[in-house]
C-alpha cells in the first residue's frame, strides 16, 4: 500500500469538488524538492559505550527530506526515525504537512524528513552521532525561513537538541528556530509535548457534541501509546471519557469498565508493554480496531484501517492522531456505514500549531505561559473544525474532503 497513492487519492477527490483544473492539480502533487542521503554513523564498541571506547566501525543509514510545497510559508514537518520509513512515506508525510497547516491556517508549507533506522537498537551516543549527521547533510537547505523540522515518530526534544546545536555550529544561528518541540530550556514551547494530544482533545469536544453525545457515556480506544496517543488518552479520561482500550506495537489490551493510561504507561515502561497489565483482555495491535467503542483514535502508524478491516470497526467516530491511518478504499466503506472520520490534517494539527508558536517565540525572543499557549491553540482547533463542518454540510462531502477543499483552495491561492 503505497501511503503517497493514498494521499493523492484523496487530493483528486477534493480538487473534483472543487473543479480544479488538471495542470493546477498536477502542480499540487509536485513536490519541491527531494533529498535522499547517506547517514553514515560511528558505532560504539559492543556492550554500550559507558567504557568511551568505540570499535571504529561505521554504519550507513539512509536520510530524506522532502520540501513539498512552501506557497504558504517555510516548509514545515517533522523527522521521523523508524526501520520502515522511505521516500514514499515521507513524500506522502511531507504532503499532508502542506495540507495540515493550510487546515488550521498557520503560515507554514509542508515538508517531511526520516531515517530508517530502529532508534531502540542504539546506544543514546549514537542516536545523537546519528541526529547531529542529519543536520551536516541538511543545513545548507532548512532554516527559520526555509524548512524547520520537528519531532515525528520515534524523535524527541532532546534530538531536537542535538540537531538545533549542531545547526547553530554550522550555521551561527542561534535563535533555535530551525527546528521545533525542543525542550523547554533550550527554546521549546510550553504545552508543545502534549499539544497534539490536547489539540485532539478539543477537536473531539466539538465533534461529540455536534453528534449529540456525552463524554461520560462515550468509550474511546487509543491504538498508538506514543508521546501523541498517550498525551490525548490522559486528558480524555480527564475530561470524563472512558478509555476502554489501549495499544502499543506488541499488542493491545482492553476492558470495558476503563483503563487508566497514566498507570498502563507504568506498567509498560517497567515490564515493556501495555499487554503486560493484568486483569484485562489482550487483543492484537490491530484487533483493537475492531473492539466495541464509541470513538476510535489511531495514534499510531498509516495505513491500519483498510478495505480488509473498515467494515468490522464499531466506533461512531474515528478521531486520526496518527497521520494516513486510514485508506481511501477504507474511506468510502466507513462513509457508507455512517461512521465520521475526522482527518489526521485537521485532528492532529495541534502539534504542528505550537511548533509555529515556538517558532514564533524563537524569533522575537519570547516565552509564552502554558495559558498563554493554549489560549491560543483552542480557538484554531475549534474554529478549523467548525470551518472543515460546515464545508462538510454544505458540500454534502466527508469530513476529509472538506478538509481538503478549504486546504487546496488556500494553497492555490498562494500559489497564484
Ligand atoms: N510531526 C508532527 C506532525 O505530523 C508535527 C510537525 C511539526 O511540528 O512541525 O504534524
Amino acid at each position: 500500500m503505497s501511503a503517497f497513492e493514498n494521499a493523492m487519492r484523496q487530493l483528486d477527490i477534493a480538487a473534483e469538488k472543487l473543479g480544479l483544473d488538471s495542470s493546477v492539480v498536477d502542480k499540487l502533487k509536485q513536490p519541491d524538492n527531494i533529498f535522499e542521503f547517506d547517514v553514515p554513523v560511528r558505532m560504539s564498541a559492543k556492550g554500550g559505550s559507558a567504557s568511551g571506547r568505540d570499535d571504529g566501525s561505521e554504519k550507513i543509514f539512509h536520510g530524506y527530506r522532502v520540501q513539498f510545497n512552501n506557497a504558504r510559508g517555510p516548509y514545515k514537518g517533522g523527522i521521523r526515525y523508524h526501520p520502515q520509513v522511505d521516500l514514499d512515506e515521507v513524500k506522502a508525510l511531507a504532503f499532508w504537512m502542506a495540507i495540515k497547516t493550510a487546515v488550521v491556517d498557520i503560515p507554514m508549507g509542508g515538508g517531511k524528513g526520516g531515517i530508517e533506522v530502529n532508534p531502540k537498537e542504539l546506544s543514546l551516543a549514537e542516536l545523537e552521532r546519528l541526529s547531529r549527521e542529519w543536520v551536516r547533510k541538511m543545513y545548507e537547505h532548512i532554516g527559520p525561513k526555509v524548512d524547520v523540522p520537528a519531532p515525528d515518530v520515534n524523535t524527541t526534544p532532546q534530538i531536537m537538541a542535538w540537531m538545533a546545536d549542531e545547526y547553530a555550529k554550522l550555521t551561527g544561528d542561534t535563535t533555535g528556530a530551525t527546528f521545533t518541540g525542543k525542550p523547554l530550556d533550550k527554546g521549546g514551547s510550553e504545552g508543545r509535548e502534549a499539544a497534539t494530544g490536547q489539540g485532539g482533545f478539543y477537536v473531539l469536544d466539538e465533534i461529540i457534541k455536534k453528534l449529540s453525545l456525552n463524554p461520560t457515556d462515550t468509550r474511546v480506544i487509543v491504538q498508538g501509546i506514543g508521546n501523541v496517543g498517550y498525551h490525548f488518552a490522559q486528558l480524555a479520561r480527564q475530561g470524563g471519557y472512558k478509555i476502554v482500550g489501549l495499544s502499543d506495537s506488541k499488542g493491545g489490551i482492553y476492558n470495558p469498565n476503563g483503563l487508566d493510561p497514566e498507570e498502563v504507561m507504568r506498567v509498560k515502561k517497567e515490564k515493556g508493554s501495555v499487554i503486560n497489565v493484568d486483569g484485562v483482555e489482550k487483543v492484537g495491535g490491530l484487533a483493537i480496531l475492531q473492539k466495541e467503542c464509541d470513538v476510535l483514535v489511531p495514534a499510531a502508524l498509516e495505513n491500519q484501517i483498510t478495505a480488509d478491516n473498515a467494515a468490522r470497526v464499531k466506533a461512531k467516530v474515528i478521531l486520526e492522531m496518527a497521520n494516513g491511518p486510514t485508506t481511501p478504499e477504507a474511506d468510502k466503506i466507513l462513509h457508507d456505514k455512517g461512521i465520521s472520520v475526522v482527518p489526521d490534517v485537521l485532528a492532529n494539527a495541534g502539534g504542528v500549531t505550537v511548533s509555529y508558536f515556538e517558532w514564533e517565540q524563537n524569533l522575537k525572543n519570547e516565552h509564552w505561559t502554558e495559558a498563554e499557549v493554549l489560549a491560543k491553540l483552542e480557538p484554531i482547533m475549534r474554529e478549523s473544525f467548525r470551518a472543515v463542518w460546515d464545508t462538510h454540510e454544505e458540500h454534502g462531502v466527508d469530513l476529509r474532503t472538506a478538509a481538503f477543499m478549504l486546504a487546496v483552495k488556500r494553497i492555490v491561492e498562494a500559489m497564484k
